[in-house]
């Protein structure tokens, strides 16, 4: 063209874009698209995301941002790069550059989440790393902009080298003509690294000494004390995994002993798809789960008909209908698994009982010494601790039951922004705790239970990091109604100008909204454990009315007393007994039913202390919980008196529900003197108490009892939309992670014409509260009145 293009048709525009920008090759990519096109100028990022100043024909200019828009054009797309919003921010003098350049990061303004997840190795690396030439050949610690450690690596913003653990390792000269030739895949890639010059492995014993320094050979004696039956600690992205071949049962179980963890079932890892799909059904949604560099566990049902699962260790998993898997995600992981023999190894978190993911070394030795026979280890520390994120498939969908690694800090977006920041406590289990900025809601990964001391240290000292991180300044605070939660009170000594108690299933529903970014009104219904409710009774199937303002409670599951406090979720005895007295009216209860209880609990001085209990209304609470209702129905149909791990006897009861059945126990919904429409559950328990002194199998008391409730929670969205004439029902709570009543009241709920919103980037259960929590607050302030 030259000289037909005259200096009245040359335009400058600059141009931002935000989104899970960078760190991911967008300024690479921008680079190569803007000179393919013959655009001169510059990009850059900075704290908002990246920004474009592009300079040429108007129509050129066009024809970029359409490439930027669309992902199509002359240039591929970098995988994990992924364009939110791209919007002309102005409109400049001409320059008289004679090519692209491309920018430093600039730390100037606010902060926005520069941190992006960490990623699974991609094919090109893993290609390299088996290919004999390559300089990166079997190096453990191969990555690129498309993939390797990001979160877990930063210390602070901006997203450069010197602000990751990666600091202390001084880059030789060929990773460093990869790092600063933009043409090149690690073009900024911050952690790039080489044998000559990066982290290295080590295999040690359990007190720390060095059994074998160079990676191969110690890999290769990793995979032979695996084969042996012994359990060793593998450092991993976001943390330690302790690893054990998961055919050999005896090492499986004195991993369980060793651990403390005598019931929970195991994730297990494999190299690839075909061999996970010799023990689970693996259809296309499961593949591309997997297979994505968010690499998470993912829950997938057994394959082979039930008593004839193919032969993996019992202890894996003991009687559970669904395994968890993941794919190796590591070059550490690929390269154990390249060794004869390793086919299958259960991996899972690091840490004793409930506490903290372990990621120091040190910390790894003192405290996994007992547990592990060696640790394969590395020198690359680990800033953040991320578990793997876990999900399943509801409705042919991801649903996520835990967010962390490959998924975190990745925002939700709102539409409007916030004029404030915020931060909001989340929940006292399973918590996760979120912070405002702008538009963007940032969910925390996975932190655990607040009651473990380790676990409440390790939640105060991420609410401070993260806030640092993002550079957060929260003047509204968000917290749980229930004042006796730590995460209350911890939000409460923060010294905000203004804390925000939020009714636990509010925030429940309000996190559907959030993920949407639904604007309106829904039926919400919620199915879960306990929350404190603004009668102060412990609310658990509820049916609101709700938006980000305000809800209001149309419907619930009928009171019953519920005896014990904390240890009610663990002894499902106390459900039962609450139960039941409610189903009698008065203290015959104890003899109507002595072959049943009797058979429950075979100790009479204890049941009748429970009785007492009730009785005197000593420690009893009023309940609508729907998550002890599953306990005591699990209970009666013979299948444990114990929670030994959370849901325990719940999914025991899903796992063994008939899905052949259509039958059900009656359900009755009616309306009190005030209106509110009463899920009456009294019919229900008479005839599941029939089924069990007639014999029945627990297949079928669970099929009609899961029957009973999918229609009973119909019935509650055909009153609500009467009534309000809505038609959008979202649906949350810890129950919703139930798959057979998640997915049977779906496919109900769409028969009948409503349009459902179903939780998939965020956990139904108390994992996604404090994005409930957020996303209140911030439309009180957007709405000013806050
Ligand atoms: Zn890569
Ligand atoms: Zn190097």
């Amino acid at each position: 063209m030259g000289k037909a293009k005259t200096e009245a048709a040359i335009k400058r525009q600059r141009i931002l874009i935000t989104g899970k920008v960078q760190g991911v090759g967008c300024r690479p990519f921008v680079y190569r698209l803007a000179t393919t096109l013959g655009l001169t100028g510059r990009v850059w990022n900075d704290t908002a995301g990246v920004t474009i100043e592009v300079q040429g024909p108007a129509e050129d200019i066009g024809s970029f941002v359409e490439c930027l828009r669309t992902g199509c054009g002359p240039v591929k797309k970098p995988a994990m790069l992924k364009i939110a919003t791209c919007r002309s921010i102005g409109i400049d003098s001409v320059s008289g550059e004679r090519e692209f350049a491309i920018g430093a990061s600039d730390a100037e303004g606010p902060a926005v989440s520069q941190v992006t997840p960490d990623a699974a190795t991609c094919g090109d690396c893993l290609r390299e790393m088996n290919e004999r030439s390559d300089f990166r050949y079997r190096y453990p610690f191969i990555n690129c902009t498309n993939c390797g450690p990001r979160y877990s690596i930063v210390k602070t913003i901006p997203y450069d080298r010197c602000n990751t653990t990666m600091a202390d390792f001084e880059m030789c000269a060929a990773c460093r003509g990869q790092y600063t030739e933009t043409g090149d895949r690690r073009f900024h890639a911050q952690p790039v690294a080489c044998p000559a010059c990066g982290p290295a492995v080590q295999l040690t014993d359990n007190t720390g000494r060095t059994l074998e320094s160079d990676s191969s050979r110690a890999i290769a004696q990793t995979a032979e004390m695996l084969r042996q039956g012994r359990i060793v600690a593998i450092k991993g992205v976001g943390g330690f995994h302790l690893a054990v071949d998961a055919f050999n049962d005896d090492a499986v179980k004195r991993l369980r002993e060793r651990k403390q963890r005598d019931y929970k079932p195991f994730a297990m890892m494999a190299a690839s798809v075909d061999i996970i799909r010799r023990y689970v059904h693996v259809d296309e949604t499961a593949e591309v789960l997997l297979k994505g560099p968010q690499s998470p566990i993912v829950l997938l049902d057994r394959a082979g008909e039930k008593g004839d699962w193919p032969a993996l260790a019992p202890a894996v998993a003991q009687g559970m209908a669904t395994l968890g898997f993941m794919l190796c995600y590591a070059p550490l992981h690929y390269l154990l698994f390249a060794a004869d023999g390793i086919e299958v190894l259960v991996m899972t978190s690091a840490n004793i009982s409930d506490e903290p993911l372990i990621c120091d070394n040190d910390q790894a030795l003192a405290r996994l010494g007992s547990v592990a026979d060696a640790f394969l280890n590395h020198n690359r520390d680990i800033y953040r601790q991320v578990d793997d994120s876990v999900v399943h498939i509801v409705d042919g969908r991801a649903a996520m039951l835990r967010r962390s690694r490959g998924y975190v800090p990745t925002p939700i977006l709102m539409n409007e922004p916030c004029s404030a920041d915020v931060f909001a406590a989340g929940a006292d289990l399973k918590n996760t705790f979120c912070f405002v900025k702008g538009t963007q809601l940032i969910l925390s990964e996975h932190i655990g239970d607040l009651a473990d001391a380790l676990v409440y240290r390790h939640y105060t000292d991420s609410v401070k990091h993260l806030q640092g991180l993002f550079e957060v300044a929260p003047a509204v605070v968000a917290c749980d109604l229930h004042p006796g939660y730590l995460s209350t009170q911890y939000a409460r000594l923060l010294g905000a100008e203004r804390v925000i108690a939020v009714q636990h299933h509010w925030a429940h529903i309000a996190s559907v909204l959030a993920e949407y970014d639904y604007p309106d009104r829904v039926i919400g219904i919620v199915a879960d454990g306990t929350g404190f409710g603004t009668d102060e009774a412990i609310w658990g199937c509820e049916c609101l009315i709700a938006s980000l303002a305000g809800f209001e409670r149309i419907g619930h599951l009928m009171y019953y007393p519920l005896p014990g406090g904390d240890k009610a979720a663990k002894e499902p005895i106390r459900p039962v007994l609450g139960l039941l007295k409610m189903l009698a009216g008065d203290n015959s209860y104890l003899r109507q039913y002595a072959d049943i209880l009797s058979r429950l609990e075979p100790d009479a001085t204890r049941l009748a202390l429970i009785g007492e209990q009730l009785d005197k209304n000593i420690n009893t609470v009023s309940t609508s919980s729907l998550g002890r209702l599953f306990d005591a129905a699990a209970c009666l149909a013979g299948l444990g008196n114990y929670n030994h791990f959370e849901a325990q006897l719940p999914m025991a009861l899903e796992s063994v529900a008939d899905e052949s059945v259509e039958d059900r126990y009656s359900s009755v919904i009616e309306a009190d003197s005030n209106g509110t429409l009463l899920l009456d559950v009294r019919k229900m328990l008479v005839e599941l108490i029939e089924d069990v002194r007639m014999g029945a199998s627990a297949a079928l008391v669970s099929a009609k009892f899961h029957n009973c409730l999918v229609y009973a929670m119909l019935d509650f969205a055909l009153g609500a939309r009467q009534k309000y004439q809505l038609s959008t029902v979202a649906l949350s709570g810890g129950v919703f992670c139930n798959r057979y009543l998640a997915n049977r009241l779906i496919t109900m709920l769409k028969e009948n014409e409503f349009s459902v919103l179903f939780k998939q980037r965020v956990p139904a259960n108390d994992g996604g509260i404090a994005l409930g929590q957020a996303a209140i607050a911030a439309k009180a302030v957007q709405s000013g009145r806050v």
